[in-house]
Order: C-alpha cells, then structure tokens, then sequence
C-alpha cells in the first residue's frame, strides 16, 4: 500500500507544478484513515506504562515529541498524550479507550516493535497496544538510544492511525519511517522524532469532528492478547523492502484487530515478500 502512496506523492508534485494549482497537504500516510472517534478537536490519549526502566524514558520522549508540533514548526496536533500508569500485563491485552505499551524478551520472532489497533465496524479506533521486543534491542546491534527512541515513537504512534512515510529505509527525518538506526548509523539521531509531514497528516486525519468518543474514559473491557503471531490473522499488506507487514483478524464481537509489525533486517533478508511469521528465525 505504501508503495502506491509513495508513487502518488511523486504524481500530485509533478501534476501540482505543471499546472500551478495548489495541492492540498497529501493524505498519504494515515494507517487505513482509522482514527479514534472524538468530539472535540483535540483530544487526549492515554497511554498506558507498562515499560520497565529500560524503557520508560523513551515513552516519555517520544509522547512529549508528538505533543510539541511546534518544535519541528506544525501550528497543531490533534493527539495529545498523556502517559499513565499502565493497566495491562506483560503481553500488552489492550484496554478500552487507551493505548498500553509494553516491553518484553518477546523472543527470535523477526520483530522488534508492534502495533495494535482494535477498529469498531465504524472504522473508529477503540484500543490500541505498542510492544518492543527487548530480545531484539538487548543485542548490540538494536541497543542504542536512537533505534530505541526511533521504534517507540513509531509504534506508539500507529495507534493515532498514523503510517509510515517511507519504507525504502531512506531518513525523511521522521520516525515514521524505516532508516535504521544502527550500525555506522548507531549515533545518528535521525528519523527518532516526528516530522512536519506527521502533524499535518495527523491534522488532516482528525480533521471531521465525531458525533461519540471511543478514547478513554471508558469501561475497561479487555479483548484478547494478542500473544503470538498465530493470534495476529491474515496477512493484509507488506512493504515492497519487507520491514513492514500489516495484519487483521476479526474478533468475537465482529470488531477488527489491526497489527503492524516491524521487522527486524535479518528477518526480511532471505524472502522479503515472504510471510516473516512463517520463515525461521535464528537464536
Ligand atoms: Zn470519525
Ligand atoms: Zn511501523
């Protein structure tokens, strides 16, 4: 999907210069245009700490990155975050009207971050979780600030509906996108925070008014944990680079949940438009 919105953006330019019309700012990176329904139009997020102290600083930088449009020159953002106590377990079952964050040696899955989203049959965002597999980012090679700080702020805030700006592992400078942080890289602070482009998308995706509200407070009525990949359903979409898999599967109550997975390098090496859940991950 993104693939065709990445072309797309290239179009309109090219399109928008020879004919001197004005583009509006490109709806191209909400995650599906889910949202949270809300009738105000800024509303805040609670999101759920879960981390233990290797990770809770990074929540806090990340949530006060994507509260300060100002700092990268966006006049606006409709999310705000709050980060509260968290009130799910270690494997991050979701919590009506909240997002929860977790962190856990999740194991030798081929992902290091993962988002999810629980949509309502109106397409509303009622739930959401962000997992960082510490089996992953307790090895050198993912154990640094910058990679850190890059897939918490990712994660977190594909449970604002937002998407990625670029797969291609190129650095738009935000952390939506998938310039890896690592290596030669390992101290470059690049793409760890969000972008102009981010508050912008965010604004246009929250930019109708809800008749309800699916954010918190609400009853805290848990769904399933999402524990494994068996429980993520079907295979929806995966990048052309293969870091980025997206996956649905209905619930009891005909609810959708929606995971976006972030896949280790190594794990897209040998197929990368290969189904990772299914291919062997070494130890
Ligand atoms: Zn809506
Ligand atoms: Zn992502």
């Amino acid at each position: 999907m993104k693939m065709f919105n990445f072309g797309s953006r290239a179009i309109f330019g090219l399109i928008g210069s020879l004919l001197f019309v004005s583009i509006p700012a490109h709806a191209d990176h909400a995650w599906g245009n889910y949202h949270w329904a809300r009738a105000t139009s800024q509303f805040t997020l609670k999101i759920g700490n879960n981390l233990n102290n290797s990770w809770g600083g990074y929540l806090s930088m990340a949530s006060g990155d994507w509260n300060n449009p100002g700092a990268v020159g966006a006049p606006f953002t409709p999310v705000i975050t709050t980060v509260v106590s968290g009130k799910s377990n270690r494997n991050c079952s979701m919590v009506s009207g909240t997002t929860q964050v977790c962190n856990k040696t999740y194991g030798n899955n081929g992902w290091l971050g993962l988002a999810s989203i629980n949509v309502n049959s109106s397409g509303h965002i009622t739930q959401g979780s962000a997992k960082m597999n510490d089996t992953y980012f307790n090895t050198t090679k993912y154990n640094n600030p910058n990679e850190k700080l890059h897939v918490m702020c990712q994660e977190v805030a594909h449970t604002f509906g937002l998407g990625h700006q670029s797969e291609d592992g190129s650095s738009q400078n935000s952390c939506m996108d998938y310039f890896s942080n690592t290596g030669t890289n390992s101290t470059s602070t690049l793409s760890t925070k969000p972008n102009y482009h981010d508050f912008e998308e965010l604004t246009i995706i929250y930019g109708h008014l809800d008749s309800m509200t699916t954010v918190a407070p609400m009853s805290s009525a848990t769904l399933g944990a999402i524990e494994d990949a068996n429980d993520w359903g079907k295979l929806m979409s995966q990048s052309s680079e293969g870091r980025s898999s997206t996956y649905e599967r209905t619930e009891p109550n005909g609810s959708k949940t929606i995971t976006h997975v972030y896949w280790t390098q190594e794990s897209v090496e040998n197929c990368r438009s290969c189904d990772h859940r299914f291919e062997p991950h070494d130890d």
